[in-house]
């Protein structure tokens, strides 16, 4: 099996996907690589590398998707700020697509709407204006018109702008990220938890192996893709990285009858979908208010404090949801998650060989199920072909991480 060659946009390479080497044409010596972070992206970075023919080996400290994968909205799409980074992600939906047929991972294709009022809709013009410039050309909707989108939303009044776009999708990460899981196993990679990195070995500057809780193993190459330990892992190899810290709250209810396909964004305070099963997932866009109460969780990374603050706050989250939602009043929250989002400090992928250490690559970013498909296509093109993808160049780690 090969998967299609197709150029994708102006500007940007053919997507990126390298053929399935069969066993018997692969050198007889295989690349040692391990991948540490059994988290989306680095499920899709161990499918695209095995695929490659190189000899895999995932290392995942608790279980699969157990970090950020798990609290994320999951919403695939283009939308960002930025022209560059807009067409990384678009290509990136294109890849989607093609792991969504080849993985089955069940994404569902319903695009979305979005919403701002009079505050806050600089920033959603300045993202349709460039989303304009693309294939994925954004309809704009009036108060009214989002209603008759998607009958069941009410926006409420004093819209100032609002948009709809037809290609992004959503999905279940956890079920993805075993998705892509089972893939890596079948084109040979090992899939290690709980088995976390204690260690990393290096010698005259070059990756060795690693030391685990389930003993030593040597390597060619290491691909930290750890989220928000990336920190951690960059300082076992004498590295320094700060990430910004951004909790996130993620609400799963209980299943309702289903209403809707599209994801919406309200006005930069609340994302909600709805799955296949009935589940809504609601969301607030920012992290927690700056309240006595979130002190702590506005600091450092932590559990909730206690249930009844969780409880709470899945229960408001809901109650905001129906405001713009009413099919959704009155569910019952089964999961509230407190999430934290690996964020590189300038809100842009990081991603490419770790700066003087030769052998070891590192992927963290925001918007990784977005992204998790290309990012997994072009390490395996650097690491295994070692083929340069100019387009990462302006999400290199150097520009954090000094050598
Ligand atoms: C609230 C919230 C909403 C989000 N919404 C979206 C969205 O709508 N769309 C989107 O595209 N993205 C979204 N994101 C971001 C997205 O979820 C992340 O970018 C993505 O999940 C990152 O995946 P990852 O595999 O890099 O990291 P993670 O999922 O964090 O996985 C890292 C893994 O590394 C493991 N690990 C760490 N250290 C070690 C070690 N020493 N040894 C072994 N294993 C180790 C951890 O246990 C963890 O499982 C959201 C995130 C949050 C928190």
């Amino acid at each position: 099996m090969t998967f299609q060659r197709r150029s994708v946009l102006g500007g940007f390479a053919a997507l990126a996907t390298l053929p399935i080497i069969p066993a018997h044409a692969r050198p007889t010596r295989r690349q040692r690589i391990g991948v540490i972070g059994g988290g989306i992206i680095g499920a899709s970075v161990a499918t695209h590398l095995a695929r490659a023919g190189a000899d895999v080996i995932l290392f995942e400290k608790s279980r699969p998707a157990a970090g950020a994968t798990e609290k994320s909205v999951a919403w695939i799409n283009p939308v960002v700020n930025d022209d560059h980074y807009m067409k990384l992600r678009l290509e990136s939906m294109n890849a989607w697509a093609q792991d969504d047929r080849a993985y089955g991972m069940k994404a569902i294709w319903g695009g979305s709407i979005s919403w701002a009022y009079a505050n806050k809709n600089d920033a959603l013009r300045e993202k349709a204006a460039l989303l304009e410039t693309t294939s994925d050309k954004p309809r704009i909707l009036s108060e009214a018109d989002i209603s008759r989108a998607s009958p069941g939303i009410w926006p409420g009044k004093d819209v100032a702008f609002a948009f709809q776009t037809a290609r992004d999708g959503h999905v279940d990460p956890v079920f993805a990220t075993q998705r892509y899981l089972a893939a890596a196993k079948r084109y040979g990679a090992r899939i290690l938890y709980p088995c976390e990195v204690t260690a990393i070995r290096i010698e005259g500057g070059a990756i060795k192996g690693v030391t685990t809780t389930r003993g030593d193993f040597d390597l060619d190459h290491l691909v930290s893709v750890t989220g928000t330990d990336t920190p951690r892992i960059m300082a076992l190899m004498d590295r320094k990285l700060e990430l910004a810290h951004k909790p996130g709250l993620v609400v799963h209810t209980a299943p309702r009858p289903v209403t809707t396909k599209l994801v919406y964004e309200a006005s930069s305070i609340l994302e909600f979908k709805q799955y296949a099963d009935g589940r809504y997932l609601t969301s607030f866009t920012s992290g927690p208010p700056r309240l006595p109460q979130h002190a702590e969780i506005l600091q450092h990374q932590m559990p909730f404090p206690d249930a009844m603050l969780a409880q709470h706050h899945g229960e408001m989250l809901i109650a905001r949801t129906a405001e713009y939602m009413p099919a959704i009043a009155g569910a019952q929250p089964v999961r509230i998650l407190l999430g934290f989002r690996p964020y590189p400090l300038d809100n842009r992928p990081i991603a490419g060989p770790v700066p003087g250490v030769k052998g070891a690559y590192v992927i963290v970013t925001h918007s990784g199920i977005t992204l998790a498909p290309i990012l997994g296509r072009y390490a395996a093109q650097e690491i295994v072909q070692g083929r340069d993808a100019t387009v990462l160049t302006p999400y290199r780690p150097s520009r954090y991480i000094d050598a």
